[in-house]
């Protein structure tokens, strides 16, 4: 026993998950669990993040000055909106910190982004859970409703996290116009570039139009950066201010920022790739309804197996075949889209087990 005092709230704080790594000691695994890029980091981009290493005995640019540029100009925005962080997690633990006291509340859909809950408890915050409706989607009556005048923040997720679904077109800018401007609403919008659906909202496009949009965006999914943990977020100048008061000082790597810079340079090479993973993700779902598997439609880089009590016996059997899923006890299981091979050996896996469940 120690005398230490720990804060009351973290006793009963759910421990983040991270998605399964690969174990050295097994056969072949692919590492399906934490909507990762299959691809490696393009030469350029590795070429550009390398260089920089040579430099690491000096701090980075705090203010990350080419970087924000970079964005401020791609997003039409004043570089004073822009607000980098070691991944959009990183920058969405700002804002909740910037925006809240303790006590206040943050309504989020759920099921969702499991960080969510955990930043909100490190900011202090009370977490307000809305359920998804029964296809999976933003319940925006329901979170019209939750709204009191402890409300902070609200968080629309889109694609949404471990799910894939995405909200209806027009829905979102609607609610927009119902929620009181003392309200933020955060939009994180971590897989944007797979959402090929027509009609979706733009998060930059109403970041300009509503005073209360907060929008965050993140270099770890579609461009393959997850492992340098850069992210920004577009927000009001003075939240943004806001935000780097209570930001990690140096947070973010020279490293990270050059790969982020040399990211944009490489865009169309990029948009390549996340055009094959759209495709694989359409040729996968569909082998898998064909296996006779109920898909909800998805727009990430990944898909959701609802299979409720059988999801730890399913878990098994995606690792007996090397495929690491993301499970959610008794709920279902995220699956990342991987490159042929691992989608090979998912849909064998998958296979087995429709013969045992369906
Ligand atoms: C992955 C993810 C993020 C951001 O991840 P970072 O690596 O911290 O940039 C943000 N929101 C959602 C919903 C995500 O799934």
């Amino acid at each position: 026993m120690t005398s230490i005092t720990l804060r009351k709230a973290l006793a009963d704080a759910p421990a983040y998950r991270p998605g399964k790594r690969p174990d050295a000691t097994a056969g072949k695994q692919f590492k399906l669990s934490s909507n990762e890029s299959p691809y490696a980091p393009l030469p350029s981009v590795a070429a550009a993040a390398t260089e920089r290493i040579s430099h690491s005995n000096r701090y980075p640019d705090a203010g990350g000055s080419a970087i924000t540029a970079a964005i401020a100009q791609r997003c039409d925005v004043e570089p004073e909106q822009v607000v980098l962080g070691a991944g959009s997690v990183e920058v969405i633990g700002q804002l909740m910190r910037a925006v809240t006291e303790p006590g206040d509340e943050i309504i989020f859909p759920w099921r969702s982004f499991e960080a969510y809950p955990l930043l909100a408890l490190g900011a202090g915050a009370r977490s307000v859970k809305v359920s998804l409706t029964a296809s999976l989607q933003h319940d925006f009556t329901a979170m019209r409703s939750a709204i009191c005048d402890r409300t902070r923040l609200l968080i629309i997720c889109n694609p949404n996290n471990p799910t894939g679904t995405i909200v209806e077109p027009g829905e979102v800018e609607e609610f927009l116009q119902s929620v009181p401007p003392s309200v933020v609403v955060l939009i994180d919008e971590a897989y944007f570039q797979f959402n090929s659906s027509v009609g979706q909202p733009n998060g930059v496009e109403l970041f300009h139009r509503f005073p209360n949009v907060v929008v965050a965006h993140t270099f770890s999914k579609a461009y393959g950066l997850a492992g340098l943990r850069i992210g920004y977020g577009l927000a009001p100048t003075a939240i943004a201010a806001a935000m780097r008061t209570v930001a990690v000082p140096f947070g973010v790597t020279d490293i990270a920022q050059a790969a982020a810079l040399a990211s944009f340079a490489a865009e169309q090479e990029l948009r390549v790739r996340v055009d094959a993973l759209v495709k694989l993700r359409t040729e996968l779902t569909r082998a898998l309804e064909l296996q006779g598997w109920r898909i909800p439609p998805t727009q990430a880089n990944f898909f959701w197996f609802p299979l409720g009590k059988r999801t730890g016996e399913a878990v098994k059997c995606f690792e007996r075949h090397g495929v690491l899923v993301r499970p959610f006890d008794d709920e279902g299981l995220r699956v990342s889209i991987g490159d042929d091979e691992a989608n090979a050996a998912l849909l064998a896996a998958s296979a087995e087990l429709a013969l045992k469940l369906l």
